[in-house]
């Protein structure tokens, strides 16, 4: 089928949120009219709006699914308190929604982007990332935001006569900032639906890495005191009480999402406050920017300072990185070398893209356990391994 980028026509539905968007959204939102449609045409809905169907088509594809099995920082065997990344992906998708209300953007839009953002994340969290981009070089780099618009592109079948979800050129676009973001390169100024998902990805990890850290006990609360943003939380709480006890964890947690949220708002009403009649085409030429204030920003850093140093480089998390890493580059090598043993699926993928892209494709779509069960498998039995769809 040809590949060309097609607008949706408009029905009644489409005429009657365009009237919506135009009372409620502000004026620099990305009006769902104004999509610049899908690669493959595809009538309107009766009753769902260009982005409403990009988040329904990614919250039921399978990817989405399997997001349950893959670890955000901490694994299965520490407990079951912990974000996996699935829920990471529902935290950051309910900050974002906060944010995009208030300051009246496109909400199904900022869903379907929040959604999709860690799609593309292989077994292991970043150590897995970290081993599939060594195993890639020389060929090319792995990115865990590049290999989501693969998923969404062409990995993903729906009952259509074209490979991926053909979502909208916004959604794709999004994502593909992310990516060229993680390189260092940012030529155009994002739509601001895209950078609240970015701020709302960063607050809710932030947090939540903090009090999962706490709770499996890989730090402590003293340890947090000497955080000037923990000193703000601290002060937010009922009584700020002087010293900080296990006890106040949860309200600790709330705090933290609730002043950086907050601060953000903040800081975005002075900024916009001048674009009030401008279009989203005169704030990404004007690279307008949604960002904390400067003192916020200071302290965030110093949080995810101290969370590198003392929780991502914990000994515990060490030995996990250590032995997962072993596991995908000894299947990587064992695949790259008897390419009989990958699912037919990726054999092909290897005649398009090469056998090194292809095991890394392989690799990178797996959980946690069935890329465990796979390293079991390449050790003791013969013949190709399971595919993950
Ligand atoms: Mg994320």
């Amino acid at each position: 089928m040809e590949k060309v980028v097609l607008q949706d026509s408009m029905n009644d539905f489409a005429l009657q949120l365009h009237a919506r968007e135009r009372q409620w959204l502000a004026s620099y939102a990305m009006q769902s009219s104004e999509s610049a449609g899908r690669h493959y045409r595809e009538p309107p809905h009766a009753y769902r709006g260009p982005f409403q169907r990009d988040r329904d088509r990614i919250l039921h594809c399978t990817a989405f699914r399997r997001l349950a099995g893959k670890m955000q920082v901490f694994t299965d065997d520490m407990g079951s308190y912990h974000r996996t990344r699935l829920t990471h992906t529902f935290e950051v998708a309910s900050i974002a929604r906060t944010i995009s209300r208030v300051l009246q953007l496109n909400e199904d839009l900022v869903e379907a982007l929040a959604l999709m953002h860690d799609i593309g994340h292989p077994p292991y969290g970043h150590c897995g990332e970290d081993v599939l981009d060594e195993c890639l070089q020389p060929h090319g780099r792995f990115s865990h935001n590049g290999f989501a618009l693969t998923i969404v592109q062409q990995l993903e079948q729906r009952a259509a006569p074209y490979p991926g979800l053909n979502l909208t050129i916004e959604v794709l676009g999004g994502q593909q900032l992310r990516d060229e973001k993680e390189v260092g390169q940012v030529p155009v100024s994002p739509l601001l639906e895209v950078q609240v998902v970015d701020a709302a990805d960063s607050i809710a990890y932030d947090a939540h890495d903090t009090d999962d850290a706490l709770q499996l006990g890989l730090i402590s609360m003293s340890d947090l005191q000497g955080l000037a943003i923990v000193e703000r939380a601290r002060q937010h709480l009922t009584d700020s009480p002087p010293t900080l006890t296990p006890r106040d964890r949860p309200a600790l947690i709330h705090a933290l999402i609730d002043l950086q949220v907050t601060d953000l708002l903040q800081h975005a009403f002075g900024t916009l406050q001048p674009w009030q009649r401008q279009d989203r085409h005169a704030l990404a030429a004007a690279g307008v920017r949604l960002e904390h204030s400067p003192t916020v920003a200071q302290e965030r850093e110093a949080l995810e300072d101290f969370l590198f140093h003392r929780v991502y480089r914990h000994p515990r998390l060490q030995a996990v990185r250590h032995s997962a890493g072993g596991r995908l580059e000894e299947l990587f090598d064992g695949l790259t070398k008897a390419p009989d043993r990958l699912p037919l699926r990726f054999r092909r993928r290897s005649d398009s893209f090469g056998i090194a892209a292809a095991v890394v494709e392989y690799l990178a779509g797996m959980t946690d356990r069935f890329c465990d069960r796979q390293f079991a498998a390449l050790r003791s039995q013969s013949g190709p391994l399971a595919d993950w769809s």
